[in-house]
């Protein structure tokens, strides 16, 4: 069983891709240019994977994506579509919305009809103020990284900076809702500001700072901090944030380099905080994953260069744990 921590299955989908194709099919008619496709969910469900945190992720606008969103409402329109695409897939039998850790336990009881899908919003902006938090969280929302690049709410990767005012206050609701923070992303000062208000936190995909430099990536004080909260910290299937590469780069980068990231985290807060969030279909496709990963059905190789005691935490038990007791 493999349970992922990051994917961005309805992303996908509004950029055309029909991910309810086998992956050969999709591949074949894939609109998306210059980004072989890893992730379908027939692709999944044939990986073993019975779980997945699946994003609302607005893009922003900017020089690599004229089309993003500049204000909140465009923000929530594509968040809205997006939500709307998991609810089609659920209504088809394809995936199951899980909202609670009594929905999750129920799912990996049951038999292997759909894959589970956990709500995260990846970067706030669709979310207008904290009064907003509750519309969300009714639509299933369990779990949000206030930034991305900055947010409205938060510094972000490649943008320092600390919680603003609507960030405090984002924070500060999903505490009082019991909504999960997802630390990735986050720049230091927001990250440190966040987690001193104390809302529950994880990493769902973030590698290490200690072998690739630049604040998308976690300290060990933060790795510490996550896990010392409860949380799981969810590996990264891409290339440069295994190794510094520049950003187009598409050298080759041997699996075994991500296990350097999974047994660094180990050595600071254990095996059972270390878990998949491989983001593989995230903007990049199988030219910029590990050697010997071409598509998702291969991601469970990774776990031949882990110790054999910690093979199946990492695969999907370890996340198996915080969904069934504190989602
Ligand atoms: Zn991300």
């Amino acid at each position: 069983m493999l349970i992922d921590g990051h994917l961005d299955l309805a992303f996908n989908a509004l950029n055309g891709r029909d991910l309810t194709l086998p992956l050969e099919a999709l591949r074949a008619a894939d609109p998306v240019a210059d980004e072989t496709a890893t992730v379908s969910l027939p692709e999944l469900r044939a990986a073993g994977v019975r779980v997945c945190f699946g994003t609302l992720f607005a893009l922003p606008h900017g020089a690599g994506s004229p089309g993003g969103y500049s204000d909140h409402a465009g923000a929530r329109a594509q968040a809205l579509a997006q939500l709307d695409t998991y609810h089609r897939w659920q209504d088809a039998g394809l995936i199951r919305l899980l909202r609670s850790r009594e929905e999750v336990v129920a799912h990996l009881r049951g038999g292997d009809d759909a894959t589970g899908v956990v709500l995260l919003m990846e970067g706030a902006d669709p979310i207008r103020d904290a009064d907003d938090l509750p519309f969300w969280t009714e639509r299933g929302v369990r779990v949000i990284g206030p930034a991305w690049g900055r947010t409205r709410f938060a510094g972000g990767t490649d943008a320092p900076g600390p919680l603003t005012p609507l960030g405090r206050d984002l924070v500060q609701a999903m505490r009082d809702l019991h909504v999960t923070l997802d630390a990735s992303h986050l720049d230091d000062a927001s990250f440190w500001e966040a987690l001193e208000i104390g809302p529950q936190v994880i990493a769902t995909h973030a590698n290490s700072r200690a072998l690739v430099p630049g604040n998308r990536h976690l300290t060990d004080d933060m790795a510490r901090a996550v896990a010392q909260a409860g949380g799981v910290i969810g590996l990264v299937f891409l290339n440069r944030f295994i190794r510094p590469l520049p950003e187009g780069s598409v050298d080759p980068v041997p699996l075994g380099e991500l296990a350097a990231h999974a047994r660094h985290y180990a050595s600071l807060v254990g095996w059972e905080h270390v878990a998949l969030g491989t983001d593989l279909d995230g903007g990049f496709g199988a030219e910029k994953t590990p050697a010997g990963v071409d598509r998702y059905m291969d991601v469970p190789a990774f776990l031949n260069d882990l110790p054999a005691e910690a093979r199946d935490g990492v695969a999907g038990s370890n996340w198996a744990r915080w969904l069934t007791h504190r989602l």
